[in-house]
């Protein structure tokens, strides 16, 4: 093994790939898995551990714990592993966070614990936690160390939690872990909800998602996949159990709604990013444009780079200033070659059968509307046509209405279930809810709320 060159005592960063080179590599699936944060090596892990300050203490918690949802003990863990017990320091996340191996390899680090980590303040790099995590977790679980808790004995109480994906994992991994009897039900074949079919390959395909399952399954969770809850079964589960966790996210994606939506060649982000996650590769021609300027369009974007588009553009309505996407990830998405074009609205598609051009109009920004943000106003005279193969709107999902009808007296905002935060208790007291339909935007967002619902379920039924 060999070692990274030592710079003024400051430990450069272990390697990671140049994101040109990778995301235009020839084959497009070795481009669409290279991993943005790969696996570091144990010496470069053990080196990178020895620049934590490890600060904080019981009365002062580290700036990186308190970014952290899920509240990972991120200066223990970094210690077990300067130790050379990475064993102890996965135990320690996973005390903390379920998903501590996915999160590992999706989480907005540099927005979060790495955002906050003090080095930052001495104009050194922060400590590259999110890869610390991933070496601890990786290292665990390929020892085939689950490290599942002790099975609590059965409370007698049972509850049902509907989606399995980081919110519902979560919050059944909990309750489990306190003796309820939990029943994990999914329409989809398998666990993971959006981590499975929407995180971008170069991310997280799959792994560690079936360790992390399997920890439910040796806790005695029981699992009811392909199944869809409907009124039916809703009433069989009101009857049956003594509260229903509500883990249900998003729905389909949301559409702008311009005329030639249908035409061939309008993609939806979603289904898009799924058939991409199934090895099935999609294929859009060398003229890329891309509808939104969150997380999910620098993903697409970013995509269609992978399969082998030569100009990918992004048409945002608003200014950089405004987008929402993370800074990152839109620094990435240059790096890459992706362009972006401020102030566009897309009108219309056109074409004779597939899409061939955009008509657009070029936008302005008036008054702040109700979210604060400064209206997008199109400019009279302005429109023009830009050509391209394909066109994926990823202007965001739209809440699960129908399934949230049926669900009695729980009380909905803007499609959003309304929750009590400290408890995750809706306003049916048989009902609790966690994750994306509540609002959240992260999978670490999802496990901190799947643990507060889990202990206001608790604390609910111990009364
Ligand atoms: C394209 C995209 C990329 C993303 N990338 C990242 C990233 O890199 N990092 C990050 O931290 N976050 C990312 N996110 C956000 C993250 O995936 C979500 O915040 C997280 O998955 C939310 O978890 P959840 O459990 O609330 O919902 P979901 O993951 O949506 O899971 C909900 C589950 O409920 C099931 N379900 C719904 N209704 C029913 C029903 N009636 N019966 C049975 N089952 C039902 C669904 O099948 C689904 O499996 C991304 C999101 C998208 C869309």
């Amino acid at each position: 093994m060999h070692a990274e060159p030592v710079t003024r005592g400051i430990r450069k960063a272990a390697p990671r790939p140049d994101l040109y080179e990778v995301s235009h590599l020839a084959d497009p699936w070795q481009a669409m898995t290279a991993e943005l944060k790969p696996p570091i090596s144990h010496q470069d892990a053990f080196l990178e551990a020895y620049r934590c300050l490890l600060c904080g203490g019981p009365l002062t918690p580290a700036p990186c714990i308190l970014a952290c949802p899920a509240e990972v003990d991120v200066p223990s863990f970094i210690g077990a592993i300067s130790v050379g017990e990475p064993t102890e320091a996965a135990e320690i996340i996973l005390s903390a966070n379920p998903l501590g191996g996915t999160c590992a390899r999706v989480c907005p680090t540099e927005e979060l614990c790495e955002g906050a980590c003090v080095l930052n303040s001495t104009r050194q790099r922060p400590v590259d936690i999110g890869r610390l995590e991933r070496y601890a977790m990786d290292h665990a679980f390929n020892e085939g160390d689950l490290l599942v808790p002790p099975k609590p004995a059965h409370n007698g109480k049972k509850v049902a939690v509907i989606g399995a994906g980081p919110a519902g994992m979560t919050g059944a991994f909990e309750l489990a872990r306190l003796g309820y009897k939990v029943t994990l039900i999914d329409s989809r074949p398998a666990t993971g909800g959006l981590v499975r079919s929407a995180i971008a390959p170069y991310r997280q395909l799959r792994d560690p998602l079936d360790q992390e399952t399997a920890r439910l399954w040796e806790l005695g969770v029981e699992f009811r996949l392909d199944t869809t809850v409907d009124g039916e079964l809703l009433k069989e589960l009101e009857a049956a159990c003594d509260a229903i966790l509500l883990a249900v996210g998003m729905g389909k994606d949301a559409t702008t709604g311009c005329k030639g939506g249908n035409l061939d060649g309008v993609l939806a982000s979603l289904p898009f990013i799924e058939k991409i996650k199934s090895a099935d590769l999609p294929s859009v021609g060398d003229r890329v444009a891309v509808i939104g300027g969150g997380n999910t369009a620098m993903d697409v974007a970013r995509q269609s780079v992978r399969l082998g588009a030569k100009e990918v553009t992004v048409l945002y309505r608003r200014s950089l200033d405004e987008m929402p996407a993370y800074a990152v990830e839109y620094e990435e998405a240059i790096e890459e070659g992706v362009r972006f074009a401020w102030l566009t609205s897309p009108l219309q598609y056109h074409g004779n059968g597939r899409v061939s051009a955009i008509q657009c109009s070029r936008m302005e920004l008036g008054e702040e509307d109700s979210s604060g943000r400064r209206k997008a106003l199109p400019v009279d005279g302005s429109d023009f046509l830009l050509e391209v193969d394909t066109v994926i709107e990823a202007v965001g999902q739209t809440p699960r209405a129908d399934f949230l009808a049926i669900i009695p007296g729980i009380e909905i905002q803007s499609g959003l279930i309304v929750v009590d935060p400290e408890t995750g208790a809706t306003s049916n007291p048989l009902y609790f809810a966690a994750g994306d339909a509540l609002g959240g935007t992260t999978v670490v967002e999802a496990v901190r709320m799947g643990k507060v619902a889990a202990l206001g379920i608790n604390a609910n039924l111990s009364e």
